[in-house]
């Protein structure tokens, strides 16, 4: 795919400052997750609860900085932005909401379709 080497630096400052507040939003969570074993068991039941939705946004997070990881190292074999299905240009709109797809949107929505 013919990027100008200004255009990958870009992208790459782009996803890299996603994967930065990613990071950040992982810290912020582990900063608010509290020790349950200083709670009372009241406490303790609301913080299971909370526990569960904390580690579903953590394991969604750290699933997200992995895409990213990815898509930087796609970056630099030169086949970022081209979908993975197809060999298509996946389209800078596309990339723009989301940096790290490996797909087009047309192979993006038949593997949803048939999932
Ligand atoms: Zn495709």
């Amino acid at each position: 795919m013919d990027r100008s080497p200004k255009e990958t630096e870009e992208i790459r400052t782009r996803l890299l400052a996603h994967k930065a507040d990613l990071q950040k939003r992982v810290t912020t969570i582990h900063e608010h997750a509290r020790d349950p074993l200083e709670q009372d068991s009241a406490e303790q039941a609301a913080q299971l609860g909370n526990v569960a939705v904390v580690s579903a946004l953590e394991n969604e997070a750290v699933q997200q900085i992995a895409e990213i990881e990815a898509a930087i190292s796609r970056l630099d074999a030169g086949t970022y932005g081209v979908c993975v299905s197809c060999g298509e240009p996946i389209g800078d709109g596309r990339l723009r909401v989301r940096p790290a797809a490996t797909q087009c949107r047309d192979c993006a929505e038949l593997d949803s379709r048939r999932a």
